[in-house]
């Protein structure tokens, strides 16, 4: 086990070299407060540990030439998975979080967490059997999951549409599996990690994402980190109240509920009763009898049924309100929309904005941009790469790895 001060100072040269910022020795020696001997002793340790190579000299226009020095990604890897409501994203990433290998299947969480996790681990042996050698240096494994997750113990407390996983320890199920510790979070925060590491929101300090799918959720990202809050809840905005309507039941047991009235399966229910009293040629016949689910709902926008467009754009405005208040609240630089509800189009972010720019304080609002998430779909498994990679390059995490030079056993703290 390294001390504190070491493993801190490894992992600033080692970030210096990973973002480019330092390229050689002596670029080490100006970027850090060290001195040459001690940068010196850190990067032979990095060196030994496998985490970075030197190359060739590289030319200077005088002086004895330094060796370019550089990040070796492949020395590690991590298995990741964003577990969706109705579909799975699993794949294998290197140590820069880029993936190697990717698959996706569908599947439907409610059918509780012991098929779930029988396909996932189906799903990662077909990846690891991909990814051949690679698959043989696994460091860890990143989740992320539809439904509420205390951070510190990697559980999921009362989540609506997951039942039966309160109880199911995923990350020692997971842990015992493969070897390896295994960190677990709810799929919007995974989301925003993969906007913060590879998208859109990369190198910004104040972002809300929001992820509008079955469900409605945020990923605040305070200061460039992820802010989960005491538990793992906040920007859990979905059950919000938005209506004093006591016939609008919400999954979560509550009325009135944000998620209740603008998510995918809200939209769905609202378009039942569209079909129900006749009023929506597209859904009627697009859905001819089955039940209707959010993507008719955003499908019938796309095509023009004035019904379709007309429940798209009240969920609009609900987002939009509820945004309006996090605004105020929060004063963030960037809001990023993603998830399956932003398939309707330009139409329906169009609303959101002009919401929240009429509803927030001028000063909250003057360099405000709202946009949609970069990765699409691939956000959330690259989030879950970066949940996991987060994990392992933390000082505390590192200090054990590093210090023992072999994956550690026992899963760390959670901080
Ligand atoms: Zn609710």
């Amino acid at each position: 086990m390294l001390d504190d001060e070491e493993s801190r100072s490894l992992l600033e040269i080692l970030e210096l070299v990973r973002s480019g910022q330092a390229v050689t020795r002596p670029d080490l020696a100006r970027a850090t407060q060290f001195g040459r001997a001690v940068v010196s002793r850190r990067l032979d340790q990095l060196l030994e540990l496998g985490l970075l190579g030197e190359g060739d000299r590289l030319s200077v226009p005088r002086g004895r030439s330094p060796r370019g020095l550089h990040f070796n990604t492949t020395s590690g890897h991590v298995l990741c998975a964003d577990i969706g409501a109705r579909s799975m994203f699993v794949g294998l990433a290197d140590l820069s979080g880029q993936i190697l290998v990717q698959v996706s299947i569908e599947h439907d969480i409610g059918l509780g967490p012991e098929q779930t996790l029988k396909a996932l681990c189906e799903e990662f042996d077909k990846v690891l059997v991909t990814a051949k050698d690679a698959g043989r240096q696994l460091w860890g494994v990143g989740l992320g999951v539809p439904g509420p997750i205390e951070h510190a113990t990697g559980l999921a407390v009362s989540p609506p549409i997951m039942p039966g996983w309160s109880d199911v320890d995923v990350r020692r199920r997971l842990q015992e599996r493969y070897g390896v510790p295994v960190w677990v979070d709810n799929d919007v925060n995974v989301m925003a990690l993969g906007e913060l590491r590879g998208g859109t929101a990369m190198n910004q300090r104040d972002v809300v994402v929001v992820k509008l799918s079955t469900g409605i959720g945020a990923g605040l990202i305070s200061n460039g980190v992820l802010h989960r809050g005491a538990q793992g809840s906040a920007g859990d905005i979905g059950h919000v109240k938005v209506s004093d309507d006591p016939t609008i039941v919400c999954r979560c047991g509550n009325t009135g509920c944000l998620e209740a009235l603008a998510s995918g399966w809200a939209l769905g229910r609202q378009g039942q009763e569209l079909v129900d009293r006749g009023e929506s040629p597209f859904l009627l016949e697009r859905t001819a009898g089955r039940p209707v689910t959010g993507d008719d709902v955003v499908d019938g926008a796309l095509s023009g049924d004035y019904s379709c467009m007309k429940l798209m754009n009240d969920s609009a405005r609900l987002v939009g309100d509820t945004l309006a208040l996090i605004v105020n609240f929060f004063n963030p630089a960037l809001i990023l929309l993603g998830g399956r509800l932003m398939a309707a189009g330009d139409a329906y972010l169009a609303t959101v904005r002009n919401i929240v720019y009429s509803r927030s304080l001028p000063l909250a609002t003057r360099e405000l941009v709202i946009g949609k998430v970069g990765l699409g779909s691939g956000s959330a498994l690259q989030g879950a790469a970066a949940l996991a990679l987060h994990e392992i390059f933390a000082p505390e995490y590192f200090a054990d790895w590093a210090g023992s030079r072999s994956v550690p056993q026992l899963l760390p703290t959670a901080s």
